[in-house]
């Protein structure tokens, strides 16, 4: 059994797939090819957003909004405390500081009071200027923007979306990657739309960033490539890439269902089995699902117990990025729910090929 079954899609995407790959090889054009223009607008018409800019991975898609803001030394952006170590990196690289806010326990998302005292203690402080948020859309559900954009809206902060977990989700009707002055997401292979390597790409509405955006991702190029009027990037996502995810993008609306369906059966089967919590699924939001996340107390046991099972699961984070080494010395108020999910978190097989059987295996096991 796999975690994530990555083959199966491969096969039912069959022959144009690997026709694509080919056409981008011989066109010669591997370095931005008209696959990466096509991609972009087609991105642009799934998020429902006007400008699209690919890049090589989500850390750059993050990265790049932030330099385009001028975001830097003095000033504060505000991440959760639960999540991949790239939300934060991006804010430490480009010189600010990350502030580091706590979730909510039940959908593991930024929680709106503890951004709110979070943005009271810096102001408090006075050695950093508040300037943006990055909620992050974890596991594939999107952020409780409903809660937090009052509260952004009023503090007049920048949102930059970490949605590299979330592209695709929906929140009252809004899709990923058109919520939030910015987003960037990843196509990482394992998320839940990836390529044959690293992928990433930048969304937004704003006309005034797009005019610097493209320039940044290509060394802050002018007129020509060789004219540099900025310090830039290469940022660029490959052709190949490209190629590919136009043939997975194909398929992207049915398996987001598939994903929905699977969840769904996983929580009635787990919903009423006392040690473990089921994730919630949000009244007017449709998860991705990247991951379909149980919190249990026993976490460690289970997950030896589905092992010797032949079940595989993964634990997304035994360590949140808070609380790592390279992020000890920022600031943050206290992130109690961010330490306990670290504890107790357990992600199961989520794909849009898991079996009705091999569900069934696995909800077995655990009961
Ligand atoms: C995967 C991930 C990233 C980084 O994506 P890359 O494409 O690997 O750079 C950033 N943020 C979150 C929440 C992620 O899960």
């Amino acid at each position: 059994m796999h975690f994530i079954d990555l083959q199966a899609q491969r096969a039912r995407l069959g022959e144009p797939l690997n026709q694509a790959i080919a056409q981008a090889v011989a066109s010669g054009q591997w370095i931005l090819g008209p696959p990466v223009k096509e991609l972009e607008s087609q991105l642009a018409k799934f998020a429902g957003v006007k400008h699209v800019v690919a890049c090589p991975n989500s850390t750059h898609a993050l990265h790049l909004p932030l330099m385009a803001w001028g975001i830097g030394p003095g000033d504060a952006v505000f991440v959760p405390a639960f999540t991949f170590a790239a939300t934060a990196e991006v804010v430490a690289l480009v010189g600010a500081s990350p502030v580091f806010v706590d979730v909510r326990e039940d959908t593991f998302n930024m929680d709106a009071d503890s951004l709110k005292a979070a943005i009271a203690m810096v102001k408090r402080e006075g050695k950093l200027t508040p300037r943006a948020v990055m909620p992050v859309d974890l596991f594939g559900q999107p952020a409780d923007y409903r809660a937090l954009e009052p509260i952004i809206r009023a503090e007049k902060l920048l949102v930059l979306c970490d949605t590299a977990q979330g592209f695709g989700a929906t929140l009252d009707g809004r899709v990923t990657g058109s919520i939030g002055d910015c987003a960037g997401t990843s196509f990482f292979p394992a998320k839940s739309l990836g390529c044959y390597g690293d992928g990433g790409a930048i969304f937004t509405n704003d006309d005034e960033l797009i005019t610097t955006l493209p320039s940044l991702h290509v060394h802050g190029q002018g007129a020509d490539r060789y004219d540099n009027v900025r310090v830039g990037l290469n940022s660029r996502l490959d052709t190949i890439q490209a190629a590919v995810l136009l043939e997975k993008l194909k398929i992207y609306t049915d398996e987001i269902e598939t994903r929905d369906t699977i969840a769904s059966a996983y929580n009635e089967k787990l919903g009423n089995l006392k040690p473990v919590i089921v994730p919630p699924i949000t009244k007017g939001a449709r998860s991705v699902w990247a991951q379909y996340t149980l919190r249990v107390e026993k976490r460690d046991a289970l997950q030896a117990a589905l092992k010797e099972q032949g079940i595989p699961s993964m634990v997304y984070y035994h360590r949140p990025v808070a609380l790592q080494k390279a992020y000890a010395e920022y600031p943050r108020g206290p992130v109690p729910i961010s330490e306990k999910l670290g504890a107790e978190v357990i992600s199961l097989p989520m794909h849009p090929y898991l079996t009705d059987e091999q569900q069934d295996r696995i909800v077995a096991a655990i009961r």
